[in-house]
């Protein structure tokens, strides 16, 4: 065993059996540097692009806290685009496979709007989806969410970049206060840190 072996991480044990499962058998370099932080319930800035293996770093942060008995709205993934989020849900989906009865929903503009609020009457234990669209919900009154306990800003720069920041903002007022908050970006901009100095504690920064 050694530090980019997922065994090494004190994740739930069905979680690592998955991802070797998977082919996952060792930790990408932003898997290593983020996960021990992350499942010491800190809050992190991840610098990753696509590719890097961020989705599962957040993923197995998200599943390792998860209490599937307690069917509630426990985390959020916001995502700059459907594309985006539909990748996210269904690697959510993927690791997460081995754990009974949960529950992950996408929400994204550009998709029926009766059937989304349909889902969320049913419940959920984690959302993602694109800002826009989460804080429609919210507006509604379809959407509640003061027992997320983990809240992740995915592709914060292109999120920021494609003028996101106010939906952002917004969302964040909803959420208790008492959050782990994970943001990953493909790049440091000024934008990504102003907006890390607003919503997030003390984060570690990690530049894989
Ligand atoms: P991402 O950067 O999150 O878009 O992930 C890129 C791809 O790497 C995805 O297809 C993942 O399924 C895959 N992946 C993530 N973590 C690992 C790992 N530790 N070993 C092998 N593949 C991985």
């Amino acid at each position: 065993m050694n530090n980019t072996d997922f065994s090494s991480l004190g994740l739930h044990v069905d979680l690592v059996k998955n991802i070797l499962s998977l082919g996952y058998s060792k930790m990408t370099p932003i898997q290593a540097q983020t996960l021990p932080d992350i499942l010491k319930g800190s809050d992190v800035i991840g610098e990753g692009k696509t590719g890097s293996g961020k989705t599962a770093a957040f993923s197995l942060g998200i599943l390792n806290k998860l209490d599937v008995k307690n069917f509630r709205i426990q985390s959020l993934v916001l995502c700059p685009t459907r594309e985006l989020a539909d990748q996210v849900a269904s690697e959510v989906r993927k690791i997460g496979r081995t754990i009974h009865n949960i529950k992950v929903l996408s929400l994204c503009g550009g998709a029926p709007f009766g059937p989304q609020k349909g889902s969320l009457k049913h419940g959920a234990h984690i959302i993602v989806g694109t800002p826009g669209c989460i804080l429609e919900h919210i507006n509604k009154g379809n959407l509640a969410l003061s027992y997320v306990s983990m809240f992740v800003l995915d592709e914060a720069d292109r999120m920021l970049d494609m003028g996101f920041q106010p939906a952002v903002s917004s969302i964040v007022k909803h959420l208790p206060t008492n959050r782990q908050t994970l943001l990953f970006t493909a790049t440091f901009s000024d934008d990504a840190t102003v907006i890390s100095s607003k919503i997030m504690k003390d984060p570690k920064i990690i530049r894989a």
